[in-house]
């Protein structure tokens, strides 16, 4: 049962003291508005009473509003009336804020005449990223307290800033130190002694120089720039800029007015499905209530290589004892040092404390010898990709490993089917796929084989949270889901360039669409060879197709492999991560394609995008009516939180509904006409959900989804 906010007013002296609590992140719900709009009543019938202080219990002070709230009726007025009321107190009413104080939970703030904040506090308005702009009064209170410039700073960062800075800034009176509760009260208290006054915010000024012609053009010019395709941000510009011109109470009519015309968007219901579908993703539908769920209190990593020294941060940053193991002592060395390079390069950047690394190292260490690993409850195998070393290591982790451990791997292309038959507890074995790298990366992938069990599936996706990453769920099969899906995408990146278009143009035209980088320029950082070498270990799964993926072979033979050596699709110049057009490059992949009779054609910004897009996204229709995916929004999770997506696209299945099935469709018949059926035939789920002209969330509402 969820629990009602609970808001209460208690008398302290002289001072009124309401008290919010809703638990886990007092996110600003009908209840909580409702228990403060009780609280002003119950104010407003007091007498003698100096102050108010407004604080929250628990980790944090508000931490946003209800997004759940977006889908239903508009909510701004109930906001405006109930902020106006704490706003026109004659008394004065200070804020406590603590913890992480996000949207509406800092325009709560804003409402109330003077903030403290505890230290460690942070505060943002990151309303942008989900299509929409601050509706609860920040675009008209926030700049009264510091301008037009810093305010539409802060909004198109969307990035919290610690308490310090906001103290700066001016939207913070004072960072209180030690016991919070107690310390508000005193700064109350010490406010009424010293005179000080009701402020409500919206009766300040705005001061006109933060909003000169050429600020705002600078600032139209960033918002641009930084949100490609996006129109919130420039929403966002247009309400702040109105508070320089018209008095609170219409400026937060146009805000009402242009924040409801955000919500209508596509770019934030794409980035509110994406919201909602991470929330989602770890609760496996189909998954009994009385599965058990295993402690997990030590973990061991095999393979102190990129991705096994990242995995153990990940567990280092959640407080749970690693052990890494490598085949010798030099080889685990040099995974620690690695490990260590990458905690003190946060310490050099000021993102961790000396003290922090300490900790972190200390709960991390090395060996040679499995017997060293009895007490894992979690063993994640993360060696060299080779399915006969992987069951060698398998086996060795099953002699010591206790009778309720969990075997993982971290493999990207092995058949964990079939991995699993090397061991005599097939239940136990679990595919638990991070990305590189992987003390960064939001996604895991977790992979279950026909014969994981419930509980070993059920609790590596809960040990997703304390690692901080955002699991979904997959089956087995040859790439799971995000890179099966980037096999049509790269493969025809690859093909177009044989063609007679540049790397450029092609990274040009998908990352104008929205992607966070071209995926020739990913190959050139990932390195040519490693895409070379997992094509020639896989060569038996591909289609028969002589130009497949041949790009990077013909760059690989002619020693070009990336960034590392400096040539790759693109030229780089010592110490320099600029991509520079490379004429060579051009020669040899030309040499290529004559030799492989690649037809040459022209190729606009349009045909390159629908043909690298559209076999990811029918692809993303195979993986869902094959049961790999459960849910098309996990689709979409996979590729915003792994794949650099643009989440105001929603994913790749959410923008296959924006743009029609049945255009997908077409597109795909259009490029079947021209390059035969080998890649192009649509998937069988597409061609019947256009056919019943239906869409795909009825489709799945009539699907009975179980483990
Ligand atoms: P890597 O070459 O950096 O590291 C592999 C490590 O395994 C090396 O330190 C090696 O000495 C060690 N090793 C080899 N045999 C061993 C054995 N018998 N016992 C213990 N250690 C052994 O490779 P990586 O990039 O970290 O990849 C490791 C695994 O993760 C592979 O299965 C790979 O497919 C997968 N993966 C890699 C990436 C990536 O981007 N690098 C992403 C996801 C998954």
């Amino acid at each position: 049962m969820t629990q009602k906010a609970e808001v209460q007013l208690h008398r302290d002296g002289d001072l009124a003291v309401i008290t919010i609590n809703n638990p886990p992140v007092n996110t600003i719900d009908a209840d909580m508005r409702a228990g403060l709009n009780a609280c002003l009543d119950e104010l407003e019938a007091l007498s003698g009473v100096a102050a108010v202080l407004l604080r929250c219990e628990g980790s944090t002070f508000c931490s946003g509003a209800d997004i759940g709230e977006f889908n239903g009726p508009p909510k701004e007025e109930e906001y405006r009336e109930l902020f106006y009321r704490l706003e026109n107190q004659v008394i004065p009413v200070v804020c406590a804020i603590h913890g992480l104080v996000l949207g509406g939970g800092l325009e709560l703030a804003l409402a109330c005449h003077y903030r403290v904040a505890a230290p460690g506090t942070r505060c943002g308005l990151p309303e942008v990223t989900l299509g929409i702009i601050p509706g609860a009064g920040g675009t008209q209170r926030l700049p009264r307290l510091i301008g037009v410039q810093q305010s539409l700073e802060l909004i198109l960062s969307a990035r919290p800033v610690p308490a310090e800075q906001g103290e700066k800034l001016g939207f913070i009176d004072a960072i209180l130190d030690g016991d919070f509760a107690p310390a508000a009260i005193n700064y109350t208290r010490e406010l009424v002694a010293a005179g000080g006054k009701a402020r409500p915010t919206g009766a300040m000024e705005v001061d006109a120089t933060t909003a000169t012609e050429s600020i705002l053009d600078d600032l139209k010019a960033l918002a641009k720039e930084r949100y490609p395709n996006q129109r919130a941000p420039a929403t966002a510009i247009e309400a702040v800029s109105a508070a320089a011109k018209l008095p609170l109470h219409e400026g937060l009519l146009l805000e009402e007015k242009l924040v409801n015309e955000t919500k209508l968007t596509t770019e934030s219901k794409a980035a509110i499905h994406v919201f909602f579908a991470e929330r989602a993703s770890r609760h496996v539908p189909g998954m009994p209530d009385d599965v058990k769920v295993r402690t997990i209190g030590q973990a061991a990593i095999i393979g102190a290589g990129t991705m096994g020294g990242g995995i153990a941060i990940c567990f280092a940053n959640a407080g749970i004892p690693v052990k890494v193991v490598d085949i010798n002592e030099e080889a685990l060395e040099r995974g620690l040092r690695v490990v260590d390079n990458t905690l003190e390069s946060r310490v050099k950047r000021g993102r961790m404390t000396a003290e922090d690394k300490a900790q972190k190292m200390a709960l991390i260490t090395g060996t040679t010898d499995y017997n060293d690993l009895g007490n894992a409850d979690v063993f994640i195998e993360a060696a060299t990709e080779n399915m006969d070393l992987k069951k060698k290591i398998f086996q060795s982790m099953e002699a010591v490993a206790k009778s309720d451990a969990i075997l993982a791997t971290n493999t990207s292309t092995l058949d964990i089917d079939e991995l699993a038959t090397a061991v005599a507890r097939p239940e136990d074995v679990i595919g638990m796929h991070f990305f590189s790298p992987a003390n960064v990366m939001p996604l895991l992938e977790v992979i279950r084989t026909k014969s994981t069990s419930p509980s070993v599936i059920k609790t590596v996706m809960n040990l997703a949270k304390p690692l901080r990453k955002t699991p979904v769920l997959s089956g087995v099969c040859y790439g799971f889901i995000g890179n099966r899906m980037m096999e049509g995408y790269a493969r025809e990146a690859e093909r177009m360039v044989l063609e007679g278009a540049t790397p450029r143009e092609v990274d040009t035209a998908l990352v104008n669409w929205g992607m966070a980088m071209g995926i020739l320029a990913v190959f050139d950082m990932a390195g040519v060879d490693v895409g070379v070498h997992v094509h020639r270990d896989n060569a038996h799964l591909y289609p028969p197709d002589p130009t497949y993926y041949q790009a990077d072979v013909a760059l690989f033979e002619a020693g070009r492999l990336g960034q590392k050596n400096g040539k790759g699709y693109y030229r780089y110049e010592k110490g320099d991560r600029t991509r520079y057009d490379d004429p060579v490059a051009l020669e040899i992949l030309n040499a290529r394609a004559k030799e492989l009779g690649v037809e040459q054609r022209d190729h606009s910004e349009q045909e390159i995008v629908e043909r690298c897009l559209y076999p990811l996204l029918n692809e993303g229709f195979r993986i869902l009516e094959e049961g790999i995916a459960l849910r098309a929004a996990d689709i979409d999770v996979v590729w915003t939180s792994g794949y650099g997506f643009p989440r105001y696209r929603g994913g790749p299945m959410f923008y296959a509904e924006t743009i029609g099935l049945d255009t997908l469709l077409s597109g795909m018949r259009k490029y079947e006409d021209i390059f035969g059926p080998m890649h192009w035939q649509p998937a069988n789920l597409l061609v019947e959900l256009v056919e019943q002209k239906k869409t795909l969330s009825e489709w799945e509402a009539q699907r009975e989804v179980s483990l």
